[in-house]
């Protein structure tokens, strides 16, 4: 099954892209033990292929942000490793105020904002945004506000997919993948 196509009006717009963790970026497990010193260790395991996306978006000259309801180093981990540099844990999900903070900072509207979510600590910053993205497994608030949902399930592609539907309403996907591999073609 494939996801209908975003709008293109409000993927023209769009000028940053907002990612919850928790459920979108994984499946929203968490797997939580103890190391030999009993100090507490939390895993969650990432997709490969949504961390391509992620990086197609910057190459398609997106801005990207990652906005967690949680604090956690895994969470942090990822983020470098993707090269992201906002990326906001807000304790007890208190996402709007920071997202209020980055947009002020870098001088940019809701409308030109997308996030995509799965569950209702995303609603308040989702509310506002101008193209709003569910997993396909979001929870029922979620998909009532949603413009477009994938039919991926979060941490199994859901982020891919939305990466992928984004940069093809704004007519750069192709390019965007076949500058990828011109530049790894090179010998
Ligand atoms: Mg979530």
């Amino acid at each position: 099954m494939r996801a209908d196509p975003i709008p293109t009006e409000l993927a023209a717009r769009v000028r940053l892209v907002i990612f919850d963790v928790d459920g979108v970026l994984t499946d929203a497990g968490v797997y939580v033990g103890e190391d030999s010193d009993g100090r507490t260790v939390e895993l969650k395991r990432f997709d490969i292929q949504d961390g391509i996306g992620i990086k197609m978006l910057g190459w398609a000259g997106l801005q990207v942000a990652i906005v967690s309801g949680r604090v956690s180093e895994a969470t942090a981990i990822r983020a470098r490793e993707l090269g992201i540099e906002a990326c906001y844990q807000e304790p007890d999900a208190h996402k709007l105020v920071v997202v209020e903070r980055l947009l002020e900072e870098r001088g940019i509207e809701w409308e030109e904002v997308a996030m995509i979510g799965d569950d209702i600590p995303d609603l308040a910053v989702m509310r506002r945004v101008g193209l709003r993205a569910a997993v396909g497994n979001a929870t029922a608030p979620m998909v009532a506000v949603a413009d477009w949902q994938a039919t991926r399930s979060g941490g199994h592609g859901a982020a891919r997919e939305f990466c992928d539907a984004l940069l093809s309403a704004r007519g750069v996907l192709d390019e965007v993948v076949e500058r990828y591999v011109e530049e790894r073609s090179r010998t």
